[in-house]
């Protein structure tokens, strides 16, 4: 089980939440849909002059 990324179609199994505004910023997608990796995600920020702060914690977060 795990998502796939849209972006390379690698599997990833890890959770991550992002603010509806900040994906919408980096992914140009309304409503928080899509699926990407970290490291994609991350590249496509970059890309876009922004600078991810990622935060690890042990317990997963409600998922939507
Ligand atoms: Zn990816």
């Amino acid at each position: 089980m795990g998502e796939h990324c849209q972006i390379c179609g690698k599997e990833y199994d890890y959770v991550y939440k992002v603010s509806d505004k900040l994906w919408k910023k980096i992914t140009g997608i309304k409503n928080g849909s899509g699926l990407r990796c970290i490291p994609c995600l991350d590249k496509e920020a970059r890309e876009k002059g922004i600078v991810i702060y990622w935060e690890g914690k042990l317990d997963e977060p409600n998922r939507i």
